[in-house]
């Protein structure tokens, strides 16, 4: 937690405050880095989603070819049992 100064009133306050308990003034009011931080935020966001798609798909194509090669094992084992 760090302490900053109120761009209204000058007062400090925490930067975890969502409005300046001296006079009110909203601290996450600022446009322009708000703006930036969405556009890192939707990138960001982005960025995980394909990560997401990617591993989903290792994990779909890690388990059809694990139940492929259980099934073939398996197969494998009974034939030579029976
Ligand atoms: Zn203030």
């Amino acid at each position: 937690m760090a302490l900053i100064n109120c761009r209204e009133c000058g007062k400090q306050i925490s930067d975890q405050a969502a409005s300046c308990p001296h006079c009110g003034a909203p601290l996450k009011a600022t446009p322009a880095p708000q703006q930036n931080t969405a556009v890192d935020y939707q990138q960001q966001i982005q960025a995980q989603q394909k990560a997401q798609q990617k591993s989903m798909v290792k994990t779909m194509l890690f388990s059809t070819l694990l139940s492929t090669g259980l099934s073939f094992l398996t197969r494998l084992f009974y034939r030579r049992r029976f």
